[in-house]
């Protein structure tokens, strides 16, 4: 295997690790990143010697979300990229083109993911917004350092969040509703006491405390890890969790259009500018306090 945006490793008996590995742009994610992060878990997923996967960042930010990496004013809402393995709409214009996309590169690599059939466990530093909450939260268990925060800002691009939208079963209902209205974000104890992350560990024990949970959990045997992540899951989806993101999902598509009727792109232009300055500032804030 040879990545260019991640790193596979083993850093334990019976654990395998994927390491985003783009700490310059705060691990941002490029279409190149996400389909290597799930070529780098088919691996896992398949090596009969690899019971548990941590999924961990390089940096000081787990992930600033997606890397668009294409100027919105020119793709128009259609879309055409080789790294994505689209089955239909390719190049097509409006959403026609834009939805299969991130039906397949968003959407559909989460929930792929979330029904990894071995445990994974995502070892969090740092910022995590938008489409960086799109990898912590398929994981199973969500190991944060005490400076981690967890935002998605997207209400202020015209869309209802980002594409894998289970905010109401990670926040709870009624934060999920605020955090959402105000893009603000939760920071690693309360995502700890509403029952986001497992456990909230000093910075420098991170690493540590994480492969000391994985080796733990790669003491069971395989087959029983797998048989109880899948009931777990079924309790999710009777819950209705898998129909409401795809309602949602239809939902985000719908403001997608509405944009590119009012705006002639995909997102309301004034809504990243105006949450990166916000970021800016409640960072800056925080660092006064520091
Ligand atoms: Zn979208």
């Amino acid at each position: 295997m040879s990545f260019t945006r991640i790193r596979y490793d083993r850093p334990a008996d019976h654990v395998a690790r994927v390491t985003l590995a783009r700490p310059e742009v705060r691990n941002a994610q490029d279409f190149t990143m996400l389909y290597e992060i799930d070529e780098a878990l088919t691996t896992a997923g398949k090596d009969h010697d690899v019971k548990v996967v941590v999924l961990a960042a390089d940096g000081q930010d787990f992930s600033a979300g997606h890397d668009l990496g294409f100027d919105m004013e020119e793709v128009k809402g259609s879309f055409t990229d080789p790294v994505v393995h689209q089955t239909t709409g390719d190049g097509q214009p409006g959403i026609e083109g834009w939805m299969p996309m991130e039906c397949d590169a968003y959407v559909g690599l989460c929930q792929r993911w979330r029904d990894f059939p071995k445990p994974l466990i995502a070892q969090v530093q740092g910022r995590v917004i938008a489409g960086g909450l799109m990898l912590v939260w398929p994981c199973d268990l969500i190991v944060a350092s005490r400076d981690a925060s967890f935002r998605d800002p997207v209400v202020a691009f015209g869309v209802n969040g980002h594409e894998y939208f289970v905010h109401p079963w990670e926040w709870g209902h009624r934060k999920a509703k605020e955090l959402l209205f105000t893009g603000n974000a939760m920071d690693a104890e309360e995502a700890r006491a509403v029952g986001m992350v497992n456990h909230v560990v000093d910075r420098d024990d991170l690493e540590d405390f994480t492969l000391r949970l994985a080796g733990r959990i790669a003491t069971r045997p395989m087959f029983g890890l797998k048989l109880a992540k899948m009931s777990v899951n079924a309790a999710l989806d009777a819950q209705g969790q898998s129909d409401a993101v795809r309602t949602a999902f239809a939902y985000h598509q719908i403001g997608h259009a509405n944009a590119f009727h009012r705006f002639g792109q995909v997102m309301d232009p004034d809504g990243p500018p105006m949450v990166r300055k916000e970021i800016r500032e409640q960072s800056a804030a925080r660092a006064d306090h520091a």
